[in-house]
């Protein structure tokens, strides 16, 4: 029987791409995904009078909203003469994750979000015109009062593991209606490629609660937590060893700049030194340090080998700019 494959790819939107994506018919017993195109146009990716973009398939899973032999397809966008769009940030993320395959790079990616009505003004949880109690009882709780949308994540995580995801655990957050669910440990591009696609089943699964998904670093001004996407990062010898961590957070103390401009759009209201951030202005690392840009959690330093977390990544940040960067940073 013929089915459905839905192609989905990374938009032009600016500062933070959207995600799009259409449905092409499969003929009975296919297993190849074909190249195809789209109308650039219409997402900021060409002008009107030479329009085409190219889709090409880099990553497959089961469709768990539509089940059966329907089939999700991450695609990366290239220009008609098959090179990379400019928009198309996996081409390099790519070719480093290549050069630098014997580090055996992996990341767990914490990704949080925030979930409003369906007009994307009132945050779950929050009464209409006001705002909750103080944060304190939201963070993992339980019950009525507390709790807002786990429904959402819980439906979420269920597609994630359907679909083949590499989905970690998830959590409710510290902000009412704000939650986090992790895609990881996994090499730069299948991290990131699945990131992607939970993203896009997050806005999907949302869609039939008529609910909005927000992946807006600061979502509500004021006294509440921002939004981020911790980066977990470890190679080899990381992993077998406690001075290549220590060596890789130094390195990344040499190359701020680069990092936070690619960490993600609005990232300056959320990393203020408040909130269990270090501000945007300056770098430190520690052993717990949640105050810190980069943790090194407490069981590492026990055991003397691990992984560090990169606490600056907001939650809008692009995992094929991040992934690539730590790996450059710390390995080139
Ligand atoms: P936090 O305590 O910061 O909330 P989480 O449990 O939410 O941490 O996320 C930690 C992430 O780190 C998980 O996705 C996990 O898979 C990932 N992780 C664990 N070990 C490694 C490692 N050696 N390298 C990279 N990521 C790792
Ligand atoms: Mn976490
Ligand atoms: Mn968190
Ligand atoms: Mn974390």
């Amino acid at each position: 029987m013929a089915f459905k494959a839905e192609y989905i790819w990374i938009d032009g939107t600016e500062p933070t791409p959207l995600m799009r994506s259409k449905t092409r018919i499969m003929p009975d017993g296919s297993t190849e995904f074909p190249i195809w195109g789209f109308d650039g146009s219409s997402t900021n990716q060409a002008p009107g009078a030479n329009s085409d973009c190219v889709l090409r398939p880099v990553y497959d899973c089961a469709d768990p909203i539509r089940g059966g032999n329907d089939r999700l397809v991450l695609c990366e966008v290239l220009l008609p003469d098959m090179t990379p769009h400019p928009t198309n940030t996996r081409a390099t993320c790519a070719e480093v994750a290549e050069k630098f395959a014997s580090e055996e790079a992996w990341f767990g990616i914490e990704q949080e979000y925030t979930l409003f009505e369906a007009d994307g003004q009132q945050p779950l949880g929050f009464p209409e015109g006001g705002f909750p109690g103080p944060q304190g009882p939201y963070y993992c709780g339980v019950g009525t009062d507390l709790i807002f949308g786990r429904e959402i994540s819980e439906v979420h995580a269920s597609a994630c593991i359907d679909a083949g995801i590499g989905i970690a655990g998830t959590n409710a957050e510290v902000m009412p209606g704000q939650w986090e669910f992790q895609v990881g440990p996994l090499g730069p591009l299948e991290v990131s490629d699945q990131l992607w696609v939970s993203r896009w089943l997050l806005h999907r699964v949302a869609e039939d609660y008529e609910v909005v998904v927000s992946i807006d670093p600061k979502p509500v001004r004021g006294d509440w937590n921002g939004a981020g996407c911790h980066t977990n990062y470890s190679t080899k010898a990381m992993r077998e060893s406690y001075q290549p961590i220590i060596d890789a957070c130094e390195a990344l103390g040499k190359n701020i700049q680069e990092h936070i401009q690619n960490y993600g759009s609005g990232n300056e209201n959320r990393l203020t030194g408040l909130h269990e951030t270090q501000s945007i202005n300056e770098f430190s690392y520690g052993v717990s340090d949640r105050g810190a840009s980069i943790r090194i959690p407490w069981q590492v330093e026990v055991d003397q080998k691990g992984y560090l977390e990169d606490r600056r990544p907001a939650s809008n940040m692009d995992p094929y700019l991040v992934t690539r960067l730590l790996i450059q940073t710390t390995c080139g």
